[in-house]
C-alpha cells in the first residue's frame, strides 16, 4: 500500500501496521538532550514517553550532552529505558562553557546578583548563562552530531501525548523547512533589555532587510505600533530544526556579534529568542513550521491539537479537574494569534 509506505504526515497509521513495515527512509538527524546527572530520573521518563509516542517506529539515534562527564548510573538508566535505541554520550569541551576572554567576570557576577534581587528568571544562576549560551552558539558543533543534519531538542521532564506516525524531518525536508516549533510565546523583557536593539543594529550593519516589506520571517517579531520587540518568539525546549541553518558562516557571524556584548552573561539572554531572531534574519516565514499536530507539554504549558483542527493521532492530552497543566494556547502569553496573522500576511506578500 503506497499510501503507508510515504507515511504521510496526515495519516494516523495504526502501531501494528508501523512496527510490521518499519520506516525504510530515514534522515541524517538525532534527538540532543543537553542533560545534568541528576535530571536522571525526568529525563528517563521523558525518552520512554517519546518512544512510545514516536521513536520505536523510527528508531533515530539520541545524543546526550554535559559539561560534567555522565555517570555510569546515568548511562545505564537511559539505556534502560530506551533498550534498543542507540546512544551517544558526549562532554561539552570547557571552552563553550566558561568565560570568553572579553567578559568582565566581576561585572558578570555583579550582573547576577541584581538580577537575582529584581527577580529575572534564572538570571542569578550562573550555569544557566552557560547553558542559554551553549544552546545559542556551540552545540551543533558537537563532533557527535558531525553525520547528522536534523536534530530535535528534547529535555528532561517533557511530554508527548499524540503518535506521530511520520517522520518530521522527512516532512521538513519534503516542504523544505528549516526550524519547527510547537509553542509560540511572550518572552521575559528583563532578560533581554537590549537584544532587540542590537540584533537591528546587526541587520543593519550586514544589510538585511528586515523591513515589514522583507518576505523574511523577521516582521514575526516586530511590535508594529512601537516598532520595538513583541516579545514573540518560539519556546526552543521544542524544536524540530535544521543543524545547518545554525552551521552557516551567517549564523556563526551573528552569533559572535551577539556574544562580543557579554550579555549572555551581563543580561540573561535565552537560546530561544536567540534562534527565534536568527531564524527571522535567515529565513522566510515559509521555511518555519508550526507543528500544531504534536501534543506538547514543557513544564505547566502545553499545547494540544485542537478538536477543529482535525489533528493529532490517539492524542491522550490530559482533561479533567486535577491536571494542573496550562493549555497554553488560550493562555494570555500564547503569540498564536500573532503567528497565524504574521502566516497569512505573508502569503498574501507571496500571491
Ligand atoms: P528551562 O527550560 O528554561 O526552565 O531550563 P532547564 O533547566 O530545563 O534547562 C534547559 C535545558 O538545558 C535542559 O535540557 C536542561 O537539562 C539543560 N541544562 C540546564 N542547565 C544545565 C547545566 O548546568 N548543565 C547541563 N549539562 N545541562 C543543563
Ligand atoms: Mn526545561
Amino acid at each position: 500500500n503506497a499510501y503507508y509506505t510515504n507515511y504521510d504526515e496526515r495519516a494516523c497509521l495504526p502501531q501494528q501496521l508501523l512496527m510490521k513495515k518499519p520506516p525504510t527512509k530515514r534522515a541524517k538527524a538525532a534527538m540532543v538532550i543537553l542533560v545534568r546527572n541528576k535530571e536522571q530520573e525526568a529525563i528517563a521518563e521523558t525518552i520512554v514517553n517519546f518512544q512510545d509516542k514516536f521513536n520505536k517506529n523510527f528508531d533515530y539515534p539520541y545524543v546526550f550532552l554535559n559539561e560534567e562527564p555522565f555517570t555510569e548510573e546515568f548511562k545505564g538508566a537511559m539505556r534502560r529505558a530506551a533498550p534498543d535505541a542507540t546512544m551517544k554520550f558526549g562532554l561539552v569541551p570547557e571552552s563553550q562553557w566558561s568565560y570568553p576572554g572579553w567578559v568582565d567576570q566581576e561585572k558578570a557576577a555583579q550582573s547576577r546578583k541584581s538580577m537575582d534581587d529584581s527577580g529575572v528568571l534564572f538570571g542569578g544562576l550562573e550555569s544557566y548563562h552557560h547553558m542559554c549560551r551553549y544552546q545559542s552558539g556551540f552545540f551543533f558543533d558537537h563532533p557527535l552530531l558531525d553525520e547528522y543534519e536534523w536534530y530535535w531538542r528534547v529535555e528532561p521532564g517533557v511530554r508527548f501525548f499524540c503518535d506521530i506516525t511520520y517522520d518530521p524531518f522527512l516532512y521538513m525536508e519534503k516542504y523544505n523547512k528549516k526550524y519547527g516549533f510547537v509553542v509560540t510565546l511572550l518572552e521575559l523583557r528583563d532578560t533581554i533589555p537590549t537584544l532587540w536593539k542590537t540584533v537591528e543594529e546587526y541587520a543593519k550593519s550586514r544589510r538585511i532587510d528586515i523591513s515589514e516589506n522583507s518576505k523574511l520571517l523577521f516582521p514575526y517579531f516586530r511590535d508594529k505600533n512601537s516598532g520595538d520587540f513583541n516579545l514573540c518568539h518560539f519556546w526552543s525546549n521544542f524544536e524540530i530544526a535544521s543543524l545547518n541553518l545554525w552551521r552557516t558562516p551567517q549564523y556563526r557571524d551573528f552569533f559572535n556579534y551577539l556574544d562580543q556584548t557579554g550579555n549572555f552573561f551581563y543580561e540573561r539572554w535565552g537560546d530561544a529568542p536567540v534562534h527565534s531572531l536568527a531564524a527571522g534574519l535567515f529565513l522566510q516565514t515559509d521555511e518555519v513550521h508550526y507543528f500544531e499536530d504534536i501534543g506538547y507539554q514543557h513544564d505547566l504549558y502545553r499545547h494540544c491539537p485542537s478538536k477543529e483542527s482535525g489533528l493529532g493521532c490517539r492524542c491522550d492530552c490530559p482533561v479533567g479537574t486535577n491536571d494542573k497543566s496550562i493549555d497554553h494556547d488560550k493562555n494570555y502569553d500564547t503569540c498564536l494569534p500573532v503567528w497565524l496573522k504574521h502566516v497569512k500576511e505573508d502569503e498574501k506578500k507571496r500571491a
